[in-house]
């Protein structure tokens, strides 16, 4: 990959890039099938990814028709690489069996390391004879929504498709490597004026507040909603928060810092609260929630904009559930796509009900949706949110500090690329959006 890594920050042309021979190994982060049981007993938060995170080189895979081999210059951590760390809900070999009974190709996943990841920034190395836009050269970014095209059910809304997956959770040859493996339909041009981690961070949480909060799929926001983002500053609220500001929105974001606090009101939002301070007791037990804690919310929400919000940003789960549909306006909308403290939900339908609301469900995005978030990014108009970077060596610290909610935004993996501040080549567009602006949350991080 070295020769790969030489040519690319030389500028190499595609075909000088073309010519040079795809390595039988590459380095890699996984997870071993033979290690599942190993925080058996054990409390989520007591599951520890450095554990169960492995870097070392793994077997490049043959290359299918409508694929690229990828030298993945940088990736991020997102929550399904903890879920899948901590063998959480469930270890996430059955999904690659699945898989492969699928096909010849499908098979190819099947085996007893994992490889992670889900975003990845950098240059396309070569092709399937069945790709056609894109060829070596080609600077890129990955979206994780891994389609069957040859199924009808991919072809109104291919997130619907009945054998859609997140790449590098539900596949094998994932981004937080040297090299991955990725469908021709994943591929979206990287932003020219972001360094290599600014540009892996963005397309999973991007697209996924994108379909939940601006696409007719999702809660289909309008100019002047007020919106409820829980975990404001972190991988998804931070992109939520963006979309609603840039939407002609005012977001109310809650966090759980003074820090994060700060962050925000940076940020442009200037509705926040402070989720610690509020100490809201939403659960009086396991088993009993507190209507007056979801009152209080109300109020506090109330007291900053005026009013009860149109759309709540939901994906804590069972910790605020019921705090959310209480605390969304008659004829709101819930829009959810996880569930991190619990996914045995529970909520007073009578608040639903008698007013209107509705409960959506949403998960990641479709390519188009995918592609028009990323184009945001490309022009400026949404920021990355990168707080920290590590190297791939310690991506096992950085699952960590995800899982423990020691982070804010989103972390990034330098994999081929040596240090931080490479593959910027637009530096125009990067002033005319603003260092300060691009590197807030990096400035805040530190
Ligand atoms: P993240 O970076 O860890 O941010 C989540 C934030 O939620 C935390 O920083 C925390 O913020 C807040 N939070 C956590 N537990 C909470 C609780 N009990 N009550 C209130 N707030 C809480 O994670 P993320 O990347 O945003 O992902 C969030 C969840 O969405 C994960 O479960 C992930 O797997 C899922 N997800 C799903 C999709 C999909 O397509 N379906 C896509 C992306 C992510 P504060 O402590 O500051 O309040």
């Amino acid at each position: 990959m070295q020769e790969f890594l030489s040519a690319i920050q030389s500028g190499a042309p595609g075909d000088a890039i073309a010519a040079i021979a795809i390595p039988d190994i590459y380095r890699a982060a996984f997870v071993l099938r033979d290690e599942v049981g190993m925080f058996d007993g054990l409390a989520s938060e007591d599951k520890d990814p450095r554990k169960s995170l492995h870097v070392s080189d793994v077997a490049v895979p043959e290359l299918a028709p409508d694929e690229a081999y990828i030298a993945v210059m940088a990736s991020a951590i997102n929550f399904n690489t903890v879920w899948t760390s901590i063998f959480e809900p469930l270890p996430t070999f059955g999904f690659l069996d699945r898989l492969g009974k699928e096909s010849r190709w499908g098979k190819r996943h099947a085996l007893d390391y994992h490889v992670v990841g889900s975003d990845a920034a950098g240059v396309v190395l070569k092709t399937g004879s069945a790709v056609r836009l894109w060829r070596p050269g080609d600077r890129v970014t990955v979206h994780c929504n891994y389609v069957d095209d040859q199924s009808p059910s991919a072809h109104d809304d291919s997130i619907l498709a009945d054998n859609q997956r997140i790449w590098g959770f539900e596949t094998n040859f994932g981004g937080l490597a040297d090299l991955a493996v990725v469908k021709a339909n994943q591929l979206m041009p990287k932003p020219r004026h972001l360094t290599w981690e600014e540009a892996a961070a963005n397309a999973l949480c991007n697209s996924t507040s994108y379909r939940m909060l601006v696409s007719k799929h999702g809660a289909n926001m309008q100019q002047g909603d007020k919106v409820l983002v829980w975990g404001a500053s972190g991988g998804l609220g931070a992109y939520a928060v963006q979309y609603v500001l840039n939407g002609g929105g005012t977001p109310v974001g809650v966090v759980s810092s003074e820090k994060k606090v700060d962050l925000l009101h940076d940020l442009g939002v200037e509705a926040v609260i402070d989720r610690k301070v509020a100490n809201y007791r939403f659960w009086k037990d396991e088993h009993t929630q507190d209507e007056s804690e979801w009152r209080r919310l109300g109020k506090d929400i109330r007291g900053l904009v005026g009013e009860d919000v149109d759309i709540v940003f939901e994906h804590p789960g069972r910790q605020t559930m019921g705090a959310s549909v209480f605390a969304a306006k008659r004829g709101g909308t819930i829009v959810t796509c996880a569930a991190t403290s619990g996914y045995m939900i529970e909520y007073d339908n009578r608040h639903l009900w008698m007013k209107l609301k509705t409960i959506k469900g949403s998960h990641f995005a479709n390519y188009r949706e995918a592609w028009d978030a990323n184009q945001l990014v490309c022009e400026g108009k949404i920021l990355p949110p990168l707080s920290a970077v590590h190297d791939l060596q310690g991506v096992g610290d950085a699952a960590y500090q995800v899982h423990q909610n020691l982070h804010e935004g989103k972390i990034g993996v330098l994999c081929l690329a040596p240090e931080e501040g490479l593959g910027i080549e637009d530096p125009e567009l990067r002033a005319e959006v603003g260092e300060d602006r691009i590197t807030l949350f990096r400035r805040h991080g530190a």
